[in-house]
């Protein structure tokens, strides 16, 4: 991710595809719907970067719609925290690009 952008952490809900031990999500529960994600991107005090995180926001049908979103905001990087297992079983490349298209 580029230092010379400010970044901000917008965790959007729980739900994952794994359940590791060590996660510091156990037991928590909730998630934005689009509307909510979409508005609070939208109330982010800046339009440099936002990482979208989870959960695992890979299991979101929503998930491009958000990052469309993102950008049509203003959002100069869209980074995404993921734990890569959707990615990689959909040939990661191929996806991503479709993705950030
Ligand atoms: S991948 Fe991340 S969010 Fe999912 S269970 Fe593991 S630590 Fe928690």
């Amino acid at each position: 991710m580029p230092a010379d952008l400010r970044w901000t952490d917008l965790r959007l809900g729980t739900a994952c595809n794994l359940a590791c031990r060590f996660c510091d999500q156990a037991g928590l529960r909730g998630e934005a719907d689009t509307a909510a994600a979409l508005a609070a991107l939208a109330a982010l005090p800046h339009r440099e970067g936002v990482v979208l995180a989870g959960g695992e926001l890979t299991t979101r049908p929503d998930l491009l719609e958000l990052v469309r979103g993102a950008r049509a905001l203003g959002f100069q990087r869209v980074a995404l925290q993921t734990n890569g297992q959707v990615l990689a079983a959909a040939g990661g490349r191929v996806c991503l690009e479709r993705l950030w298209a």
